[in-house]
């Protein structure tokens, strides 16, 4: 058995809700179908997660919401029309947009999840009626609350709680096509809760594991995974195998196609994962699988990202202060921050963590915090900072791959701002300046990555 999963733009319109039913019509393994809420038809479009955010913004500051709710129903209309799907198939669709618009919005967060978790639950909806006329298939569409897909309370990045997957594991014995909405479940108390945006790939793996697939696949709008990201790097290498780890660093390092968070649930599962194109089926795309054959000293990607910050943190004989960390970390902790990566020196520790929600009253106070805890030597924070990461477990016990990958940095003129290597010596994560960013991908990649 399969579970298939399909991106945003493969949901975007008529045309490509046609492909994915030939694709699902083509495999009767492909079982249970997950859907995102339709993305973008064309460069420029508004994806229907962000048309709903819209609408719950425009509630939340007291306007009327018509005009959003209007052109929502319109994006789903206009799909259903052009499919030559039965009258009756809009209503319930419209319905649902206008309750859930009017719903009670006091709490913030969890109004903005109802509204987010509107686009996949209904596109689901008109999928499982797509299947069904145009494709004549026994489709059904299946919501998160009645399958028991149970989350945490941490609205608009929660997490899936573990009980969960037993009680989805009876979606293995349904007949038929079941279609399921990615992005969302729901909180013990019934609140709908979201994972963080692009969660539909996490909803597919979590399926994936709880019905014991032989594969999980995710299509989206791309061959294969690429060695680099294609709108920096010319024509980067299609990357036909990748292990989990691999993919794990890779995506949180920036590369979109794949949720970071999703691959835990299919490691823990056992499960393979490939990543196939909605528009070219027939072509391999990438399988990420538990362990590959690798040649040592190579590098399988190089990935970059925006939107980090650090804090550095200088004092003498630091090395030989008990504690010195975790009073750090402390302070971090109870401001409720996250740290992404945390390089040190004898005497200085940075922590580096994501520039979202980091405000500067927070910066403020954390600073204070800081100085009368610790009292450092040096203390400062940097904004703007840019992680490019090299990835492959090909770098595991090779000598030269660091030499080579300064040399190269040094050669197109990218200072570094800061350099760390975890332990498994699976990836290498460079800090550089965000106006860096580019250049520094592009020399890595031309250095280590072709
Ligand atoms: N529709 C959601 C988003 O745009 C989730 C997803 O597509 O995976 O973030």
């Amino acid at each position: 058995m399969k579970v298939a999963k399909f991106g945003g733009s493969s949901v975007a319109s008529a045309e490509q809700i046609r492909k994915v039913g030939r694709i699902v019509a083509d495999d009767p393994d492909r079982r249970i179908v997950v859907v995102s809420a339709p993305g973008k038809r064309f460069p420029g479009d508004t994806k229907v997660t962000d048309m709903l955010i819209g609408m719950a913004q425009a509630r939340l500051s007291g306007e009327s919401g018509e005009p959003q709710l209007t052109a929502l129903i319109e994006r789903y209309a206009s799909i259903a029309r052009d499919l030559e799907l039965p009258e009756a198939t809009l209503e319930p669709i419209s319905a649902d947009l206008r309750q859930r618009m009017k719903s009670d919005h006091s709490n913030t967060d969890q109004y903005l999840d109802n509204l987010k978790a509107a686009g996949e639950d209904n596109c689901a909806r008109l999928f499982a009626q797509a299947l069904r006329s145009v494709f004549n298939l026994d489709a059904h569409y299946v919501s998160p609350r009645d399958a028991g897909l149970l989350m945490s309370s941490e609205f608009g990045n929660a997490q899936v709680l573990p009980e969960s997957y037993l009680n989805l594991e009876s979606l293995a014995s349904r007949p038929g096509v079941t279609v399921f909405p990615g992005f969302f479940g729901y909180t013990r108390e019934g609140q709908v809760a979201t994972f963080p945006r692009g969660g539909s790939d996490i909803t597919g793996s979590i399926l994936a594991a709880a019905v014991k697939a032989d594969l999980y696949e995710n299509f989206t709008d791309v061959d294969s995974v690429y060695a680099a990201d294609p709108r920096i790097v010319e024509k980067p290498n299609p990357i036909d195998i990748l292990t989990y780890h691999e993919m794990r660093e890779l995506s949180y390092a920036g590369f979109g196609v794949f949720h970071d968070e999703a691959i835990i649930p299919a490691v823990q599962a056992n499960i393979p994962i490939c990543v196939k194109n909605t528009n070219r089926p027939e072509a391999p795309g990438t399988m990420i699988v538990p362990h590959r054959e690798h040649k040592a000293g190579t590098v399988t990607g190089v990935a970059s990202n925006e939107g980090f910050c650090s804090i550095f943190v200088e004092k003498f004989l630091m090395n030989r202060q008990v504690g010195f960390g975790r009073r750090l970390l402390q302070i971090l902790e109870e401001e409720n921050l996250s740290f992404q990566h945390m390089p040190t020196g004898i005497d200085n520790i940075s922590v580096i963590f994501r520039e979202q929600g980091f405000t500067a009253e927070m910066e403020t106070r954390i600073i204070a915090r800081i100085r009368e805890t610790l009292d450092p030597d040096q203390l400062s924070v940097e904004h703007g900072l840019a992680l490019v990461m090299i990835v492959g477990e090909g770098m595991n016990h090779s000598v030269g791959i660091a030499g080579r990958a300064t040399t190269a940095l040094a050669r197109a003129g990218v200072n570094i701002e800061m350099i760390n290597q975890g332990s498994s010596e699976l990836s290498m994560m460079f800090g550089v300046k965000a106006q860096d960013r580019a250049k520094a991908v592009r020399a890595l990649y031309e250095e280590l990555g072709r």
